[in-house]
């Protein structure tokens, strides 16, 4: 079946308004999932560069607390016990290290707090080696010491007066065990699965949340690679166990290493989920809002066009016979629409009407015909109305035209019409049947009032100079219809039979027809 404009408009913003909420909503979810991982990436950045700014701040605190020391450890260097006084006093007052020790020029241990069990040990791994080349503040990088642990070696040298080398005062740090690295970035443990780890210029990870994994090599991580490159900066990366994470990374210049904080992706676009949803539940009352308003409008836009289709069908099929409907017409098209189709109608009406009237009509004398004559009878009869009729036929009337021509017959015929006109009231009818044979029809009057009318019709006409400059007479015959006795055929009959004997009685006459 053909569908209405209703159906395809109504379709048509059902696909618009699905196709804008769906772009809506996809858009706003990506929109929204950038800015989360953007966010993310950003706090992680600006995380791991604070947590570098105050290591490296707690290191070079540490390394002045060292130089403070420095010149009373010189002072005793030859006194071992004094030494490991002034130690213990040290790392009780500055718990940031794990151990301190004197090492004197040769890279024998002179002292320690607390012992370890090193004192008059000659040191050969790398911190100490680095401290006593270099013989300046150093950080060393990380090394296995004697012990077999894993640290880091902060020195300070010791010069005596006469500015000779005597060896040099150091604090370690033990990577695997509590230290301070570990303070500083352990308490920002977060339960999102955040974490941080830091990586040192050889790749190898001096701090990680799991211990076992402190002393690895992750030159193989992304962010390792650009933090040897000594980059900062932020991006999404893989861990080691195949983890999608959004990592901020800083490079440490004073230590070269690199502080890394990282968060789960998973956790970073957490917000998304369930978001599409509800933006739908909000969107929702809005939608149904404008379906609503949609339907009503497209009804108001589709019901002019409607009706008229509908008024258009009906001209159609009663050819061009339709009540002009009332149709509201509120925009162009439809108004232009109505206002022709209605324009239409009304012409074909006219048209048809005067069709009609010509139809009923007898172009010579203006008067109705017989057509119609047989209409206004079969009506009259049906209501039950009582009537009359008056049959006229002009005498001689051959004669008339003979003698005058047939354009004077004709005048003549237009006279006699116009008498018959004068005559007639309200609902009665002149009717011309044909030639010079005419028909008055008289509503509601009885036979004697008719035998009068036609009575001083005929006196009329006989007394006045018609177009032939001469007088012409008529005669008549006169009937009244009896509807339970008769048919319309039968009541002609009649009065024509009554019409004749008016001519054989000698024309100029009115007879009345014999029930
Ligand atoms: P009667 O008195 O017996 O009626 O005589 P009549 O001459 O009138 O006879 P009839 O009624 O038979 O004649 C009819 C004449 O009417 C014949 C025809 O020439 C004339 N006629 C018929 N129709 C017209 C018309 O439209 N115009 C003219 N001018 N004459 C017509
Ligand atoms: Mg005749
Ligand atoms: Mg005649």
């Amino acid at each position: 079946m053909i569908k209405t404009l209703r159906f395809w408009i109504t379709l048509l913003v059902s696909f618009a308004m699905i196709g804008i909420l769906s772009i809506t909503l996809l858009s706003g979810y990506y929109v929204t999932k950038e800015n989360l991982i953007n966010n993310s990436l950003e706090i992680n950045r600006v995380y791991s560069m604070k947590l570098a700014q105050l290591t490296e701040e707690v290191f070079k605190g540490m390394q002045s607390n060292l130089q403070v020391k420095a010149s009373e450890m010189s002072a005793e260097i030859d006194d071992a016990e004094k030494l490991t006084e002034k130690l213990a006093d040290l790392i009780s007052s500055s718990k940031n290290f794990n151990s301190l020790s004197v090492v004197n020029k040769d890279g024998v241990v002179l002292a320690t707090s607390p012992e370890v069990g090193i004192v008059g040990k000659k040191l050969d791994t790398e911190g100490p080696k680095e401290a006593l080349s270099e013989r300046k503040n150093l950080i060393s990088t990380p090394y296995r010491a004697a012990t077999g642990r894993l640290l880091i070696l902060i020195s300070t040298p010791l010069w005596n007066e006469k500015n000779e080398y005597l060896g040099f005062l150091s604090g370690t740090i033990y990577l695997q065990e509590d230290n301070i690295i570990h303070d500083i970035l352990g308490e920002h443990f977060s339960t999102d699965g955040s974490y941080v780890w830091v990586v040192d210029n050889k790749g190898m990870l001096i701090y990680h949340p799991d211990p076992e994994r402190i002393g690895e090599t992750v030159l193989e991580n992304e962010i390792t690679q650009k933090i040897l490159l000594h980059k900062s900066g932020a991006q999404k990366i893989m861990n080691s166990t195949g983890k999608d994470y959004l990592a901020g990374y800083t490079y440490i210049k004073s230590s070269k290493w690199g502080v890394v904080s990282q968060t789960p992706y998973e956790a970073s676009v957490k917000p998304l989920s369930g978001m599409v949803y509800k933006m739908l539940l909000y969107a929702l009352p809005f939608v149904m809002f404008f379906f609503v308003l949609t339907i009503v409008l497209t009804e108001r836009l589709s019901s002019p066009l409607r009706k008229l289709a509908t008024f258009s069908a009906n001209l159609k099929e009663n050819g061009g016979q339709s009540e002009c409907a009332d149709i509201p017409t509120w925009y162009f098209e439809a108004k232009q629409l109505n206002g022709t189709i209605h324009e239409y109608a009304k012409s074909q009406q006219q048209r048809v009407a005067d069709y009609k009237e010509r139809s009923y009509t007898d172009p010579l004398t203006g008067l109705k015909n017989r057509r119609y004559g047989d209409k206004v009878t079969a009506r009259w009869t049906m209501d039950n109305r009582p009537f009359s009729m008056i049959m006229i036929d002009i005498d001689h009337f051959k004669a008339v035209n003979d003698r005058y021509g047939h354009q004077i017959g004709d005048e003549v015929l237009k006279f006699l019409s116009g008498k018959m006109s004068e005559i007639i009231r309200g609902d009665d009818v002149c009717i011309r049947l044909g030639g010079e044979e005419f028909v008055i029809l008289l509503a509601e009057t009885d036979v004697q009032e008719a035998m009068d009318i036609a009575e001083r019709l005929r006196i009329n006409v006989s007394s006045t100079i018609c177009p032939t400059n001469n007088n012409i007479t008529i005669s008549l015959g006169v009937g009244s219809y009896h509807s339970n006795r008769e048919t319309i055929l039968e009541l002609f009959s009649r009065v024509d039979k009554a019409l004749y004997q008016a001519k054989v009685d000698g024309r100029n006459r009115v007879v009345l027809s014999e029930n």
